[in-house]
Formats: structure tokens, C-alpha cells, sequence
């Protein structure tokens, strides 16, 4: 358990425990409020994220920004961190091994920051907190799991290609300003 979100990301930044270290421009770690109420998870950082070393800065960050200023909020009151912190070449999924390695990194971000919701963005967050599949139908709960609330949505990048779902995507983000102000 890392001390600060300052120490954790140092640690990141140096990290070589899985391949990723190798092919990567630069590790990408969380970046955000360290009291947010709400922490916001993606898969892995693309081509933009792993030129600048931060999280959700491309095309899909613009997006999940758009989504959020629209519900009231701003990217300085959230966190926002991926499953894993270094980019897989040619943008593929993380494996099991490489989200295996890096979860230590999240676990540390959650137990550090202490949010009231974690938003789970897209299949492989879904899939690796809550081994969960089918984000379409279950888009929009809220699951408790382990002292930690997690809220399902869509992928922004999902979002961008399917503009069917830009509004279930903002709805979704709408509805976790409503819970927290429940909570
Ligand atoms: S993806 Fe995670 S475990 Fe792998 S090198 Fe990067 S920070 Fe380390």
C-alpha cells in the first residue's frame, strides 16, 4: 500500500513488471482530484495518452469531458485512471497476465482516494472488477462489491464509433451525479 497518490504514481512511471514497459513511450498514471467522489475507469491508455503520459486526453477523454461538463461536473472533481497504466501495441486488449500485474496500481488508487462510486467505462473494466460482460444490457447499475460502489457504462471510444449510444452514455453519467448526491 503506497503512502500517496504522488508516491503511486512514481512507482508507475518507473514500473517494468510486465511486457507493456517495453513497447510503451511513457506509463500513464491516474490523474485527478485525490478527494473525488467518483473514479472513472478505462482499459488502457492509446497512442495520445502514451505520447503525453496522461489518461484520457484523445479523442474518447473529449468525449467522457463532454459527457461530464453536460452533467455538471468537471474533469478537475473526478480521478481518472485505466485498468492498465501502459499502452498495448496496436492499441489490442490488455491480457489477463498484464491487468494482473497492474492491478495492484488500481487497487491503490481506490483505497487511496476513497470514492463513493467507481464508474466502470466499457467491457474490460467491467470484465476485470466485476467479471461482468454484456455492457449493453447492464449498462447503468450500480453493483456493491468488496466496500466499493461500481457504476456500469458504456466506453467513450465505444461511444464515438455508435453515436446510437451518446445518449444512454450521458444519460448514464447524469445518473451517477444523482446517486451521488444520494449517497
Ligand atoms: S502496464 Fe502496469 S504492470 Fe505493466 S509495466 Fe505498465 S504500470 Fe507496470
Amino acid at each position: 500500500m503506497y503512502e500517496s497518490l504522488e508516491l503511486l504514481k512514481e512507482e508507475i512511471i518507473g514500473c517494468k513488471k510486465c511486457d507493456l514497459c517495453k513497447t510503451r513511450k511513457n506509463s500513464v498514471p491516474g490523474k485527478g482530484n485525490k478527494n473525488a467522489e467518483v473514479i472513472f475507469v478505462g482499459e488502457a491508455p492509446g497512442r495520445t495518452e502514451d505520447v503525453n503520459g496522461e489518461p484520457f486526453i484523445g479523442s474518447a477523454g473529449k468525449k467522457l469531458t463532454t459527457a461530464l461538463e453536460n452533467a455538471g461536473l468537471t474533469r478537475d472533481m473526478v480521478y481518472i485512471t485505466n485498468i492498465v497504466k501502459c499502452r498495448p501495441p496496436e492499441n489490442r486488449k490488455p491480457t489477463e497476465m498484464e491487468t494482473k500485474q497492474c492491478q495492484m496500481y488500481l487497487k491503490n488508487e481506490f483505497s487511496l482516494i476513497k470514492p463513493k462510486i467507481v464508474c466502470l467505462l466499457g467491457n474490460t473494466a467491467y470484465k476485470t472488477i466485476l467479471g461482468g460482460s454484456e455492457i449493453s444490457k447492464n449498462h447503468g447499475k450500480l453493483v456493491q462489491k468488496d466496500g466499493f460502489s461500481y457504476f456500469i457504462t458504456f466506453h467513450p471510444a465505444a461511444v464515438i464509433y455508435n453515436q446510437k449510444l451518446v445518449k444512454d452514455f450521458e444519460n448514464d453519467i447524469k445518473k451517477i451525479v444523482k446517486l451521488l448526491k444520494e449517497k
